[in-house]
């Protein structure tokens, strides 16, 4: 049987690449990457942008990036079936240079109408791109690891919200060849089991 949120996460995907949304990063990139996973997850992951590999594959964290993020979810005994992932900004900025605000503004009423649909109870945001656009006043190297819990208003209907937790962490990317910073990012995450479990209070 075809999941419900799923023929919603399709039509929204379908939307986006009629949209005309971004036309200098449409141009340069090989294809729309707009999300990959459990369409009924309690925990989505969110990134910057897509890499060359993502670009590529047309999935979220396929390169070296999403290799240690497979790494830390097995530490908590978590695969990708179980979550779902995507980014704020759906095509790949050129050389990966950083998203401009204006093409994560873009890309944030779509981003909020596939929260709306997924309902997750936390929101990981990996690296400060994407924890911004939920906490603005983010600093990550004192908030890193710290849940917070906000209220998201529906993308068309100011009346209308649904309550998340966010913990923002640091990149992947950030952590790849620091140690010290790998050991942070493996100890933010061991938090996510104890968080998931007090949502359900
Ligand atoms: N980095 C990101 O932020 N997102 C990806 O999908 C891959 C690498």
């Amino acid at each position: 049987m075809v999941n419900r949120k799923q023929t919603l996460l399709d039509n929204l995907e379908a939307r986006i690449e009629a949209s005309g949304i971004t036309p200098e990063l449409k141009s340069q990139a090989a294809q729309l990457v707009f999300g990959e996973g459990n369409p009924d997850a309690d925990v989505l992951f969110i990134g910057e942008a897509p890499g060359k590999q993502e670009d590529l594959q047309g999935k979220p964290f396929v390169g070296a990036s999403g290799k240690f993020l497979d790494e830390m979810l097995a530490s908590i005994g978590m695969k990708r079936e179980d979550i779902y992932i995507t980014n704020i900004v759906k095509y790949r900025p050129p050389n990966n240079r950083d998203p401009l605000p204006e093409e994560k503004k873009a890309f944030l009423p779509y981003l909020q109408e596939q929260l709306e649909i997924i309902q997750p109870k936390i929101i990981v945001t990996l690296g400060r791109h994407s924890g911004g656009a939920f906490l603005p006043d983010l600093h990550i190297s004192t908030d890193h690891g710290k849940p917070k819990r906000i209220k998201l208003q529906f993308h068309d209907d100011k009346m209308n919200s649904f309550a998340v937790v966010v913990l923002p962490l640091y990149h992947p990317a950030a952590a790849l060849y620091n140690g010290g910073m790998r050991q942070m990012l493996m100890d933010d995450f061991a938090l996510i089991p104890a968080i998931l479990e007090k949502t359900k209070d």
